[in-house]
């Protein structure tokens, strides 16, 4: 999508720091970390947010959350354990209009959220 930030991401237009890339997804480093390990992980298709996920994307959707735990184990989160969180909505704080899993570790974080 033209003016999705995201998608300029992938394209290599908007650099990045990538942790992870296959043909379907892309993980890369959140510009403004919030906590020691915050990467965000994205398909490479453009999907607004879960709110506009089909039946077809139930293996993609599985794939985002196998390349999490396999990022989380290389990054040594496994045995403190670690967030996966999808902002979706205004009152869900999405500011970026591209499907993605936030993936949070390396201290305790709060609960509930604010
Ligand atoms: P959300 O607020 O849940 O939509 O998450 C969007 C995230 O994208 C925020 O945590 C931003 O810090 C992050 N972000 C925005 N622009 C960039 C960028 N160019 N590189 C890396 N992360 C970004």
């Amino acid at each position: 999508m033209e003016d999705c930030i995201f998608c300029k991401i992938i394209s290599g237009e908007i650099p990045s720091k990538k942790a992870y890339e296959d043909e379907q997804v892309l993980a890369f480093y959140d510009i403004d970390a919030k906590a020691p390990v915050h990467l965000l992980i994205i398909p490479k298709k453009h999907i607004t947010s879960v709110l506009e996920l089909k039946p077809e994307d139930g293996v993609l959707v599985a794939h985002i959350f196998e390349v999490a735990a396999k990022l989380a184990r290389e990054l040594g989160l496994e045995e403190r354990g670690f967030r996966m969180v999808s902002n979706i909505g205004k009152d869900g704080g999405q500011t970026v209009p591209h499907l993605h899993f936030h993936l949070l570790g390396g201290r305790e974080l709060a609960w509930p959220p604010g």
